[in-house]
């Protein structure tokens, strides 16, 4: 008797980034078929329009794909924002023009296929706690080093999203009330301090200051023109005044990983973003630090720090998991 199915499920995430938009097919067992990457448009016809298109571009790749006979089921999006416990998008700030956008309801009627979206850290999280760095973990903490500051929060093996889905943006808890200015408008936050935008901040308080010389000849005295890899690299080559600023900026990583410690007592804080390429220059501080920090450091289980597992596909394969856990 032959008790194959006559299609097997196949299921699409897409992952919308501030610059970058990423879809992806996956199978049952979450194994990666298909990929697409685009820029991110600018507005909100042309966000639907670019998801619309991945969408049908993977759906009609799969289905050719011999001899699975794949099916797409449902489609998840990670977007990059606040994303409420009804996958409405609330405020993005790296993506404007599309605040308080319903895509769910256009994109079903559209596609004519189940839709769920939520923020992409928690679909980065979820891909972690499917086959990653969390895959055993019960309690543990995502936190994303990029331009700016993302954060998911996995406890009792699931993501906790709130009461209304928007827990886990630790970027935005203040460190430092009278400290730099944050692009979501107020002082001091932690990601004004610990993310890309952080560490430039930290590198031109220093050359107002007369110090790091060597960029400051780079930018020919343009602080704004400063970057985060400027930094990186001159302190990989050794330059003392950007190895204080590496360890400055690694003070201040530590510092709100250990708040965020203090909250939850993690058994695992996973590092993810864009920043973990430059972890063989941070894990070490980071941690010299956060040991130093943390209340009852030697007293209390150690907590490992870790890189995310998944690179870049981590939000888009996450996404695709929304619709297969739906
Ligand atoms: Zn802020």
């Amino acid at each position: 008797m032959n008790t194959r199915p006559s299609t097997s499920p196949a299921f699409i995430g897409i992952d919308i980034g501030g610059t970058k938009t990423f879809g992806v097919t996956v199978n049952e067992n979450g194994d990666l078929l298909d990929e697409r990457r685009v820029p991110t448009p600018k507005g909100a016809a042309e966000l639907i329009a670019t998801a619309s298109s991945i969408y049908f571009q993977l759906s009609e790749n799969v289905v050719q794909m011999s001899p699975d006979r794949f099916e797409v089921q449902s489609l998840g999006i990670g977007i990059a924002g606040l994303v409420d416990i009804d996958g409405q998008l609330r405020r993005a700030p790296n993506l404007v023009e599309v605040d308080g956008l319903d895509m769910g309801p256009i994109l079903e009627t559209k596609l004519g296929v189940p839709v769920c979206i939520d923020n992409d850290v928690n679909c980065a999280a979820l891909a972690e706690l499917s086959d990653g760095v969390a895959a055993s973990v019960k309690n543990s903490l995502l936190v994303t080093l990029g331009t700016g500051i993302g954060g998911a929060l996995i406890v009792d093996g699931g993501i906790h999203r709130g009461a209304f889905g928007m827990a886990g943006e630790p970027g935005h808890m203040t460190v430092n009330p009278h400290g730099f200015l944050c692009a979501c408008g107020k002082h001091g936050c932690w990601e004004a301090y610990a993310s890309a935008a952080g560490l430039k901040n930290l590198a031109i308080e220093r050359a107002q200051h007369g110090q790091l010389q060597e960029i400051n000849d780079k930018v020919q005295g343009d602080l704004n023109k400063i970057s985060s890899k400027d930094v990186t690299q001159a302190a990989r080559r050794g330059d003392t005044q950007s190895l204080e600023v590496i360890d400055d900026f690694s003070y201040w990583i530590a510092l709100g990983l250990t708040n965020c410690a203090a909250l939850l007592d993690p058994e695992l804080i996973i590092i993810g973003g864009g920043l973990v390429e430059e972890w063989d220059l941070l894990g070490d501080r980071i941690r010299a630090s956060f040991d130093e920090l943390l209340l009852a450091s030697t007293q209390r289980n150690r907590i490992p720090i870790k890189p995310a597992e998944n690179g870049e596909a981590a939000g888009a394969i996450g996404a695709s998991l929304l619709g297969r856990q739906r």
